[in-house]
């Protein structure tokens, strides 16, 4: 369960999120739309624990994870899992030694690591003889679903996703989306995926929220979102966004 409250933040004197509220259910799926340089990233980045809300508070699993005096804990102790656009691997590792860098060391073997490595490839319907390749031997769609293995081989709590589809081309993008989206209902991760692309939003989501100016215009139901936009910009976006 994630909870933000009346978070604000500003890179200098530019205001990019205006005390923005959002609640998220676990085990669904929000995707996050709205025009470029809304502050979708930056929301996402202050959920991972890679920047900090200037004022607002942050709750996960329970816990007041940013906001407040002290209670700023760090992103690898958020239990989150984070895919960039460009999925962003480590090209001087393998595909295994990738997938493995997200694996808990102390609590796999050697052996016990490799049988993981393999059964989370499977878990984005790659063979596990991509293990041994390099990154630059694969193709976009490929890495997108090794940069998802690696973040779902921490166990996270909460995935986040930055479009993580759009610099593969059309037909690729489909494919790699059902993929990923059967993989995420399958481990019950609760997801939130930021998101260009009508389509994807309401295909993959349960609840689509709408950033505009640094505040959510609209949440709600995909369908509701679509057919009952909150005001005349919202409905505008919504329509150019197709
Ligand atoms: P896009 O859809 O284009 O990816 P976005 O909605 O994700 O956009 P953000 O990346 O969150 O938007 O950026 C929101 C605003 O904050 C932009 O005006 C951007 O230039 C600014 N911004 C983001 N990060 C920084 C930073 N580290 N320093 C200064 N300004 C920043």
């Amino acid at each position: 369960h994630l909870e933000l409250l009346d978070i604000t933040k500003s890179f200098g004197s530019t205001p990019v999120l205006r005390g923005l509220t959002l609640s998220v259910q676990k085990g669904i799926t929000t995707a996050i739309v709205g025009p470029s340089g809304s502050g979708k990233t930056t929301l996402l980045r202050i959920i991972a624990g890679f920047d900090s809300p200037d004022s607002g508070v942050v709750e996960f699993d329970g816990g007041v994870v940013a906001g407040g005096p002290g209670h700023a804990v760090p992103a690898h102790k958020r239990n989150i899992g984070y895919v960039a656009q460009d999925g962003a691997l480590f090209p001087h590792l393998s595909v295994g030694e990738n997938v493995a860098f997200g694996l808990d060391r102390r609590a796999f073997g050697r052996r016990a690591a490799r049988a993981r490595v393999a059964e989370l490839l499977g878990m984005v319907s790659l063979d596990a003889g991509y293990a041994d390749r390099r990154p630059d031997q694969l193709s976009g769609g490929q890495q997108q679903r090794v940069a998802l293995a690696r973040a779902l081989a921490r166990g996270p709590s909460l995935m986040l996703l930055d479009e993580p589809f759009s610099a593969l081309d059309a037909g690729l993008r489909v494919a790699t989306r059902k993929t990923v989206a059967k993989t995420l209902a399958e481990t019950g991760v609760t997801t939130i995926l930021v998101t260009h692309d009508q389509s994807e939003a309401l295909s993959f989501a349960d609840q689509v929220a709408v950033m505009r100016g640094g505040v959510l215009a609209q949440v709600g139901n995909p369908f509701v979102v679509y057919t009952r936009p909150a005001d005349r910009a919202t409905a505008e976006f919504l329509g150019d966004a197709v």
